[in-house]
């Protein structure tokens, strides 16, 4: 088999924690064979290092002022530049929103086949395999990529581990030949606005609380905060809690929110309807409190408290705390 190339995708002047899990897991898939890693901003030379770090034996540069924040058509551009300059067998991204969405633009472009949101991607003697969520969550499908040529795969955040140590790659650094024209920026992003007070992003966080609609108003989302802090994760939330305005959007877990796997998901107030499940069912360890005993969440949780959330919470703070010091 040839190399593998994969999209590493920064911000703020750092590659994204699920960029790492992908090029990682790209290192281990080549083997001995080679790993292409394709960074673009606008000076992305500086995380070149980083890549490297992580596994890949040559790191290919899109450079341009205007790629330092996403630009759809530019940043496709700039990827079949990529897949041209090196060949690979296999093209791995990251299943962030934006390696989604170029993902999907670049095989279009490249008429070959994409698998989204993979949870395994295997190589065997037949090319490369990829396992991936269907219905919901419900059940998992194994694709193969027949005549598809470079293979694609955008791989689900928090699932593949970042090798630790990490096993360096070559780090040779090349620029890529890519010639933008002012059509390629059609729709760019000109800004990202952090949301207030918001320091994790759940989709990359390893711990998340969410909080549901036994929460009952926006003043009692402090209890989730309390115990998300404890512990150190993010907030997350069930659509009843965001479409009733008590939390925004950007919290929102589930088949229309965002798809976590944490190592620790704690689920409050939430009954674990299926389009939640869609979002959480992959989490490592799933603990659900909840004072319906029946409540379909303890199906899938591995560990149930069956209480009332605002008396379990505060206990739940308070013995944390201690153990922590
Ligand atoms: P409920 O189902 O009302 O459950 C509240 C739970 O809180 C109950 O189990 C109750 O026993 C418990 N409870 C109440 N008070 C307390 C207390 N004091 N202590 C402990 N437990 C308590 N939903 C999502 O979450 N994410 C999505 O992305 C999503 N996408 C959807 C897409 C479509 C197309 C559709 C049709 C629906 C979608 N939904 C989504 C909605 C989903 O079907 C459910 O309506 C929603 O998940 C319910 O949220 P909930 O569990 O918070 O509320």
């Amino acid at each position: 088999m040839g190399g593998i190339l994969v999209f590493a995708e920064q911000r703020d002047g750092t590659l994204r924690k699920a960029s790492l899990e992908a090029v990682s897991e790209g290192r281990r898939l080549a083997g001995d064979k080679e790993l292409a890693v394709l960074i673009a901003g606008s000076e992305p030379a500086a995380l070149a290092p980083e890549a490297a770090r992580h596994g890949a034996d040559r790191v290919l540069l899109a450079s341009d002022p205007r790629l330092a924040l996403y630009a759809p058509g530019a940043y496709a551009r700039a990827a079949a530049a990529a897949v041209a300059a090196c060949d690979p067998d296999l093209f791995l991204l990251p299943a962030s929103a934006m390696g989604k969405d170029l993902a999907a633009r670049v095989a279009a472009r490249l008429g070959t086949g994409l698998a989204s949101d993979c949870v395994a991607v295997t190589a065997g003697p037949q090319g490369y395999t990829a396992r991936r969520p269907v219905y919901s969550g419900k059940a998992f499908a194994t694709v193969a990529f027949e005549g598809a040529r470079p293979a694609m795969a955008t791989l689900r955040p928090n699932v593949f581990p970042v090798a630790s140590p990490p096993r360096p790659g070559r780090g040779e650094t090349a620029s890529l030949d890519v010639r933008l024209e002012e059509k390629d920026f059609r729709s760019r992003a000109v800004s990202v606005q952090a949301a207030k007070g918001t320091t994790l992003d759940v989709a990359e966080a390893d711990i998340v609380v969410s909080g549901g609609r036994a929460m009952q108003g926006p003043e009692n989302f402090k209890y989730i905060k309390m115990l998300a802090e404890a512990l150190g994760g993010a907030v997350g939330a069930s659509r009843a809690a965001v479409d009733a305005g008590w939390i925004d959007h950007q919290h929102q877990v589930g088949q229309t929110g965002k798809v976590v796997s944490p190592s620790l998901y704690i689920a409050c107030g939430i009954s674990g309807a299926i389009q939640h499940l869609a979002g959480m069912s992959s989490s490592k360890v799933i603990v659900a409190i909840n004072k319906d005993a029946e409540a379909p969440i303890f199906k899938i949780a591995d560990y149930g408290i069956v209480g009332d959330l605002y008396q379990v919470i505060p206990l739940m703070v308070e013995e944390i705390r201690k153990v922590r010091g």
